[in-house]
């Protein structure tokens, strides 16, 4: 799948006439958007609106007019009682720049959908069965699946001719083998309650790896990558000629690595202890685990910024913030190195979201003395340089490449949408 999304070389959507793809992303209180134009994938609009169903919600709009002009930003606060009034109020503001729903420019809405199950290996044009299936999934993920079926069925009534697309963040992870998506729990009982690993931030990783293979100048059938996708959310994959054979994340996104405010991999038995013995609820120890946790647990803060600002002050609370940061490396060195042994041959780690992409001390940590086992190494400034380009940051010599990709999760699902409604 995906194999006809943004050009692997260049990243940009690719041309096949003129048209726009609007992409929604629905969370359970906020709607975040962006206008692409398919020709060259370049933003018409883009826009958020938060804290709807609040007192006061916020909508942020910048709209390039539809031909080019000068952005120009907009922000309005009022009450949005739902999502309903707030996709109004968006399509409202595109509207004002010439760029509504009813243009005829406009060739289908793509929405971010987290969960797929199994079903959805691909991106699925939307209708009542499709919608059905995606509500059967929402006890997989309770915060996010309703609010993203929230925004279809609020887009769908606004513009129901429109082709509208869900694109899941669990496809890209379809491909896995059953020996790597299979929890080694009584099969009967997982079946029954459909436990196995999915992952997460496949958009992510679909759209990483494939921009890797073109900066390396090869085709993605022929490139093994593995992709840090190292967010406040962080997740692994290893990609092996443009499919996933392992990812990081499981049947939630908290597994894995140590990330903002989750845990990633405890031994599962650390839940029945705190049950029996700290006599928490089951919410109490989801919370613990999903908000208290990871590097926010570890040192009080889960902004990577803020960690290193106090390793470089010093003193016991710069010791509690190397601590938190040792922790994270250690643990994204150990998927590293399983990572290489399940693809067996790697030809570039690539490192994308905020922390990949802006932090070269946590890339240092990362890959410093892999030249030793599986041939990757850093150029010092190349991995220095302060740039938003996907580039190499690998020395020419490097058996293994390594790559800072800025990840496009819009544009890839605008790229995946475009293709599925112009087939
Ligand atoms: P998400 O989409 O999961 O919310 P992002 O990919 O936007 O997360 O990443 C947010 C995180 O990126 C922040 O919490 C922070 O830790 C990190 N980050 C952002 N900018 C920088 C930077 N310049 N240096 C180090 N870390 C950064």
């Amino acid at each position: 799948m995906t194999v006809n999304g943004p050009d692997a070389k260049s990243g940009r959507a690719r041309s096949g006439g003129a048209g726009w793809v609007l992409v929604l992303n629905s969370g359970s209180s906020s709607v975040k958007y962006q206008l692409i134009d398919m020709a060259d994938g370049s933003r018409q609009a883009a826009g958020l609106v938060e804290r709807i169903g609040e007192r006061t919600s916020r909508l942020v709009h910048t709209g390039h007019g539809g031909d080019g002009r000068r952005p120009q930003r907009r922000e309005t606060e009022e009450p949005f009682p739902d999502h309903t009034a707030a996709l109004k109020a968006v399509a409202a503001e595109l509207a004002a720049d010439g760029m509504g729903l009813d243009s005829p420019r406009l060739a289908a809405i793509g929405h971010r959908v987290v969960h797929g199950g199994t079903r959805f290996t691909d991106p699925a044009l939307i209708d009542d069965e499709v919608l059905a299936e995606i509500e059967r999934l929402v006890p997989l993920a309770p915060l996010h699946n309703p609010a993203n079926l929230t925004g279809i069925r609020t887009a769908l009534a606004l513009r129901p001719a429109l082709p509208q697309v869900a694109v899941f963040d669990t496809a890209f992870h379809a491909t896995m083998p059953e020996h790597a998506w299979r929890y080694a729990v009584d099969t009967a009982t997982a079946d029954r309650h459909r436990i196995r690993r999915y992952g997460f931030h496949g958009t992510s990783h679909a759209f990483v790896s494939r921009r890797t293979a073109g900066l390396l100048g090869r085709d993605i059938g022929e490139v093994n990558v593995i992709v840090l996708h190292l967010g406040n959310g962080a997740s692994a994959a290893a990609v092996a000629g443009g499919r996933c054979v392992e990812t990081s994340m499981g049947l939630t996104p908290l597994e894995g690595l140590v990330m903002g405010t989750r845990s990633g991999d405890i031994d599962p038995a650390v839940v029945f202890h705190l049950a029996r013995v700290a006599g928490m609820t089951t919410g109490e120890i989801d919370e613990l685990l999903n908000k208290r946790s990871g590097l926010a647990g570890l040192c009080g803060d889960n902004d990577m910024r803020e960690i290193r600002r106090r390793i470089e002050a010093g003193g016991p609370d710069g010791e509690r913030a190397r601590l938190a940061f040792d922790i994270y490396i250690h643990r994204l060195r150990k998927y590293i190195g399983a990572y290489a042994v399940v693809l067996g041959r790697v030809d570039a780690i690539a490192f994308t979201a905020g922390v990949g992409e802006n932090d070269p001390q946590v890339r240092r940590a990362a890959v410093a003395g892999l030249d030793q086992t599986i041939g990757a190494a850093l150029d010092t400034e190349r991995n220095a340089e302060s740039s938003t380009r996907a580039r190499l940051i690998s020395p020419e010599y490097a058996r293994v490449a390594v790559a800072v990709v800025p990840t496009d999760e819009e544009l890839e699902i605008a790229a995946q949408t475009y293709e599925l409604v112009t087939r």
